[in-house]
């Protein structure tokens, strides 16, 4: 408890030779990310991570370097927490899909400029209605990564949009990819 961030990385090997360090998850899936920069300087204590507006969580130390694309970073964290909903309450059932389905169609390059607010706003809505710690993690670790990455998130936009979808269609109407199930 106290140990630099940085210390419990370099011990355990650093990042891989000629890459350089991009973001850590510092406590499993469910904690909002922490950039480069707000990592050099983090403890792992409960004061240090509350302060960057993150947490301890399980204490798995996630470490990303440059290569990773945070878009499918996103995507893969999202669908885990809809895999593993229990489906009791109804926002986090229904709010995990959604989530999900989005984040699969921007992965996909055919996501909608909208796509990107849109996953944080249902993420925000899910908050602080689910019964237990799973559905509470969706919204903040979506509003983190989308805050801190968000320029990917509009590239990926970018490469594929042609309109914003009509009011009224139907959020995160994407075909998953197969083999996933929310
Ligand atoms: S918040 Fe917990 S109890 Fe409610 S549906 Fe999600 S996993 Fe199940």
């Amino acid at each position: 408890m106290g140990t630099p961030l940085m210390e419990i990385i370099n011990a355990a090997g650093g990042v891989r030779e000629g890459r350089r360090l991009k973001a850590v998850i510092p406590g499993g899936t469910s904690t909002p990310i922490l950039t480069a920069v707000e990592a050099q300087g983090a403890k792992m204590d409960f004061d240090s991570m509350r302060g960057l507006g993150t947490f301890l969580g399980a204490g798995g130390v996630i470490v990303l370097d440059d290569t990773a694309d945070m878009v499918e970073v996103l995507y893969i964290i999202e669908r885990f927490l809809a895999h593993e909903s229990c489906g009791q309450c109804t926002p986090c059932r229904e709010g995990s899909g959604w989530v999900t389905r989005i984040l699969a169609r921007l992965a996909r390059g055919e996501g909608y400029a909208p796509d990107i607010d849109n996953a944080v706003r249902i993420g925000d809505n899910v908050t602080g209605t689910p019964i237990c710690a799973l559905g509470e993690t969706i919204g903040p670790v979506a509003k983190a990564i989308i805050a801190k990455f968000r320029p990917e998130f509009e590239a990926r936009v970018k490469k594929k949009i042609v309109a914003a979808p009509s009011p009224g269609v139907e959020v995160g109407a994407g075909k998953l990819p197969s083999g996933v199930r929310v």
